[in-house]
């Protein structure tokens, strides 16, 4: 039996920057992988111009090239089936819950996922897509196992399923200070109030992937996002520690799991799922 592996993010980029590393080793380790992106990045700027700038190709035209940005990276990540669900920016948490719940976990019961990936509560620097999302996802999960979950009539989901493992992406320090180093701050204003990343502690980051020689894809990735990173070429410059830090060791929080537990440090996001039959 194939393992497979779901993310759930709000933009298209959020794959290659939050776990495009990740999704690269397993996608070389033969899991099956898929990715559900909540928006097509209408709203988002264009090589650093802000929606309504006379040079920016306004929202229809940008979502158009960030799907075709979020195509390329998907194949070079080796990500085997993309779904984006069409949402603008920055509205996803004012969405209706039970339409988004049920979409996802639709999609959960079609797709069967052992593992799946999502945003922590942090939202990665308080971005309340990402916020919502990790909310949307964890109850999608609930709902895609329960028989007595209601689905709108014609949408004929799947039989139940429950997903093994959910995991939150989660910085520690060291992925934390990589990023200041590399990036500017990334830093989001929420009714008047600025919201930056923060570090998790080193102690509650239960799980810790190697992903080191997969760097260079995640990087690859990224630089398939053109229209959102202006930036990209003073990446490559950046030194390979320093790449390492940032995409080479990922941190996940175990939201649950339902193959295995305990205080020590996972470093497989399948572990408890590779025994006899499973495997
Ligand atoms: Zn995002």
């Amino acid at each position: 039996m194939s393992l497979r592996l779901l993310a759930v993010f709000a933009h298209p980029d959020d794959e290659s920057f939050g776990v495009g590393a990740t999704l690269a080793r397993y996608a070389a380790e033969g899991v099956e992988l898929s990715l559900l992106t909540a928006t097509r990045g209408d709203g988002g700027r264009f090589r650093g111009l802000a929606p309504g700038d006379p040079k920016h190709p306004g929202p229809d035209e940008l979502a158009r090239i960030r799907e075709a940005e979020l195509a390329a990276a998907a194949s070079v990540l080796g990500i085997g089936h993309v779904v984006l669900l069409d949402y603008h920016d920055r509205q996803l948490d004012r969405v209706d819950p039970r339409e988004m719940v049920t979409c996802i976990a639709g999609h959960l019961r079609r797709v069967r996922p052992h593992v799946v990936l999502t945003f922590g509560p942090d939202g990665v620097y308080g971005h309340p897509d990402h916020i919502a999302m990790a909310q949307f996802t964890a109850a999608a999960a609930v709902a895609a196992a329960d028989p007595a979950f209601v689905f709108e009539a014609g949408q004929a989901p799947a039989a139940p399923h429950a997903v093994a493992k959910l995991y939150y992406t989660a910085w520690p320090e060291s992925t934390w200070r990589a990023h200041e180093t590399a990036f500017k701050r990334w830093t989001s204003t929420v009714d008047g109030v600025e919201r930056h990343a923060m570090p998790w502690p080193d102690w509650a980051i239960t799980t810790v992937i190697d992903a080191r020689p997969f760097w260079p894809t995640a990087l690859r990735a990224v630089a398939c996002h053109e229209s959102q990173f202006a930036a990209y070429a003073r990446l490559q410059e950046l030194p390979a520690g320093l790449h390492e830090a940032l995409w080479g060791w990922q941190h996940y929080y175990r939201v649950f799991s339902t193959v295995n537990g305990g205080r020590e440090k996972e470093h497989d996001l399948f572990a408890g799922l590779r025994t006899e039959g499973r495997g």
